[in-house]
């Protein structure tokens, strides 16, 4: 693979969601304004924030967040570079909503069922000169353990999909494993060969009602785990001769392969805050644990120390970075959407989120 053009980016835009019916009925105000025409907020009238965008509030349209933060992967995707999208903030900021990896809401209008769209689409588009393969995985990280959310999809080959019943994420763990030339791969998990739209959004609606959930004091389906839904793209093209005597001498083919995670990450909030005790304290803190390790990775990546090579970059530190290590930094590209509510009764965990995500910046 050719290097990428511009340098190893990380971009980072904020979604400010509206105040939900919940935050209206306690009378929550909002305390996050957005700068007219800028890619900035302020926060309480002290603190204030640029990112590469903003959308919601008073930003740019939401509607523009696929096409300005997300497409741009997806090409890369094509010409064989990895890519991460990443949906960052507390429990209830909108982080499943803005990935559309929810089982009821959002699914339709979030930024994996666009991505599916366009990669059907573009392969429609070019599939008489290049042969697709596309396959997808769904996994979560909880507790340090990674979990196989498509596991009980398939029975044998056939699809158990439609049939109603709610799958339980698989009991068999999977290994990170690294190749020698640092392709992470996940062996044991379920990689499902798709080749429709249809199949593949299947995938992801399974998958996301397997996603594990538990209940503490900040949200009834407080999510504990980081979901991981990574599509591979596949593609091999023939190579003919340039020669117009010989136009279909066999050249030989060209084969290329990448893939993007799209990440809807834990709750940022911190374990104490969820006040309660034994088990979910301990997930709170292997929560931060790969929280801490990413916002370690992206800043150690931007870090003009680490272009000159002498810089650590802590991809060991959590099972989230350790299994998105090939697709953050080098050539990859990677997108952080820092997701936050408006309301007042928020503004802490606001703060917290905007600090973290300024520090990828
Ligand atoms: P998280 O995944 O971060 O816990 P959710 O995506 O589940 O948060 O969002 C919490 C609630 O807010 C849901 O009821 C969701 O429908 C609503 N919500 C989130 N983002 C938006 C948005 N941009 N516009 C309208 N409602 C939203
Ligand atoms: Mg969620």
């Amino acid at each position: 693979m050719e290097p990428a053009a511009e340098n190893c980016s990380v971009k980072v835009a904020l979604h400010v969601r509206p105040l939900v019916p919940d935050e209206r009925a306690q009378g929550c105000r909002e305390c996050v304004a957005v700068v007219p025409g800028k890619p900035q907020v302020q926060i309480g009238g002290s603190h204030s924030f640029t990112f590469d965008h903003v959308y919601g509030s008073g930003g740019s349209s939401p509607s523009a967040m696929y096409e300005e933060c997300v497409a741009p992967l997806v090409d890369g995707l094509f010409q064989g570079y990895n890519a991460t999208v990443l949906a960052y903030g507390q429990t209830g900021s909108g982080k499943t909503y803005t990935m559309g990896t929810g089982a009821r809401d959002g699914s339709e209008s979030g930024l994996i069922p666009q991505v599916m769209n366009t990669l059907f689409h573009k392969i429609e588009t070019a599939k008489h000169q290049t042969e697709f393969q596309l396959h997808v995985s769904f996994i979560e990280v909880l507790n340090e353990e990674v979990r196989d959310l498509l596991d009980s999809v398939y029975v044998g080959k056939s699809m158990a999909i439609n049939t109603g019943k709610v799958a339980v994420a698989g009991k068999r763990t999977i290994q990170i494993r690294e190749s020698t030339s640092g392709v992470i791969t996940l062996a044991g998990s379920t990689e499902v060969a798709v080749s429709s739209l249809e199949e593949m959004s299947a995938c992801l609606e399974q998958g996301s009602l397997s996603r594990s959930t538990g209940s503490t004091n900040m949200n009834n389906q407080s999510s504990r785990s980081h979901a991981i839904f990574t599509i591979t793209l596949e593609q091999m093209r023939k190579l003919h001769s340039d020669c117009p005597e010989t136009p279909d001498e066999d050249m030989g083919e060209e084969f290329f392969s990448a893939k993007l995670h799209l990440v809807d990450l834990a709750g940022s909030e911190r374990a104490k805050r969820t006040g309660s005790d034994g088990l979910r304290w301990k997930e709170g803190i292997h929560i931060n644990k790969g929280l801490l390790a990413l916002g370690n990775v992206i800043s150690a990546l931007g870090d003009e120390k680490r272009r000159k090579g002498s810089l650590h970059v802590p991809y060991r530190d959590s099972k989230l970075t350790r299994l998105l290590q090939d697709s953050l930094g080098g050539n990859s590209k990677t997108v952080m959407i820092a997701c936050i509510s408006p309301a007042d009764i928020n503004a802490d965990e606001t703060l917290n989120t905007l600090k973290y995500a300024n520090r990828a910046r």
